[in-house]
């Protein structure tokens, strides 16, 4: 990578300020939701007692943090009280804020690599996107072949959805968005094929990241499994250890029930990485607490909204502070 491309990779980056901005809009409806709520039974002067922890807790699973990961922190939350001696409600957001953000920053999506950064001796690195229809697959793909070109790396996507009918053409308009090339065959063709004719031309033209779109579906969990597995076979005929990651795709605006398609998915795909769209568009971001606090994958990236740059880097801290509308975040920012 050159000099200025790190120079601008680190303005630009996760912790940079107009990410950081993207960020919280995209969260104003969870933190409205969330934060709004809390405020609202957490007043100065009001006494600490079993009611107000059950309203915080009713807050929180109603706000799709779920019930594993919402007792931990009530549990956390309990300790620090006593602990601290806090008298005054009004005090609770702040611990609430960082039992949660000490809770991310033990899940494995705390570290995430922001550099889009490719091993030169392996290439290409592979990445394939699964997931339920409509979560976002195709949108991502775009959003990721963006960010690895504005890293200086080259992209080749497959479109190994077959299944959809207009699949290929909504594949194509977002590679001319990302400025990138793509690879397909009719629709109805073996999704296998596809993805073995991206990684024969990757490797000819020397190209540094492919990205697979697949059709992912789970309404059969054994002809989904097969059908990755028969993908993942044909591609290490020429990348040996291709894929090198598989991403899910989940949507963030259907709340737990995007938990649960990530416990599904799990079971029958190695998944390396979850990708949480449409943050932008819900109160549900909560869900992304329960997601990294339950998963043992990390959460990877996030999008929060259509647009090809609207996908980040999860960074925890940043999550965290956005969800709270951190003041030290803010103040990082010029005038
Ligand atoms: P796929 O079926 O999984 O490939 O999903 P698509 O990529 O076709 O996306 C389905 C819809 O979700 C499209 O209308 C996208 O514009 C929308 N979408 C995807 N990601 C985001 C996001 O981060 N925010 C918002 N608001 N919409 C999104
Ligand atoms: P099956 O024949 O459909 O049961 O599955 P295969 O594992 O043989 O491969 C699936 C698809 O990948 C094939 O239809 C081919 O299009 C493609 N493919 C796999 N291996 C090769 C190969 O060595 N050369 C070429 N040209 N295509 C291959
Ligand atoms: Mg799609």
């Amino acid at each position: 990578m050159g000099f200025f491309d790190n120079i601008k990779q680190k303005i630009t980056g996760v912790t940079g300020a107009l990410s950081f901005d993207r960020l919280k809009e995209g969260l104003t409806k969870t933190r409205d939701s969330f934060v709004g709520r809390l405020r609202a039974v957490l007043f100065a002067g009001r006494k600490i007692d079993a009611q107000l922890l059950a309203e915080i807790e009713e807050i929180l699973i109603t706000s799709d943090v779920g019930v594993a990961t919402t007792d931990k922190i009530i549990a956390r939350l309990n300790v620090r009280v006593k602990q601290d001696n806090i008298q005054d409600a009004e005090l609770i957001i702040d611990i609430l804020k960082e039992e949660i953000s000490g809770l991310v920053s033990e899940s494995p999506s705390a570290y995430q690599d922001a550099s889009f950064t490719v091993d030169e001796s392996n290439k290409p690195h592979v990445i394939m996107l699964v997931g339920v229809n409509g979560v976002g697959k195709t949108t991502t793909i775009g959003k990721l072949a963006h960010n690895y070109k504005k890293a200086g790396r080259t992209v080749l996507i497959g479109a190994a959805d077959t299944f959809r009918a207009a699949a290929n053409e909504q594949l194509e308009i977002w590679a001319n968005r990302a400025g990138v090339d793509i690879i397909q065959q009719k629709h109805g063709a073996d999704p296998a094929a596809v993805a073995f004719d991206t990684l024969s031309a990757a490797k000819a033209r020397g190209t540094d990241v492919v990205i697979i779109d697949t059709a992912g579906r789970l309404h059969n969990k054994q002809g989904l499994m097969q059908e990755l597995e028969k993908i993942s076979r044909v591609m290490k005929k020429i990348q040996p250890d291709a894929p090198h990651d598989i991403f899910l795709a989940l949507d963030a605006t259907t709340g737990q029930n995007a938990l649960q398609q990530a416990k599904e998915f799990t079971k029958v795909a190695p998944i390396t990485g979850i990708v949480l769209t449409k943050l932008d568009g819900t109160a549900k971001g909560g869900a992304v607490i329960a997601i990294a606090d339950a998963m043992q994958i990390p959460v990877r990236y996030i999008g929060v909204g259509e647009r090809i740059d609207d996908l980040q880097v999860f960074d925890a801290s940043a999550f965290v502070a956005a969800m709270f509308e951190d003041r030290t975040h803010a103040d990082e920012q010029p005038a």
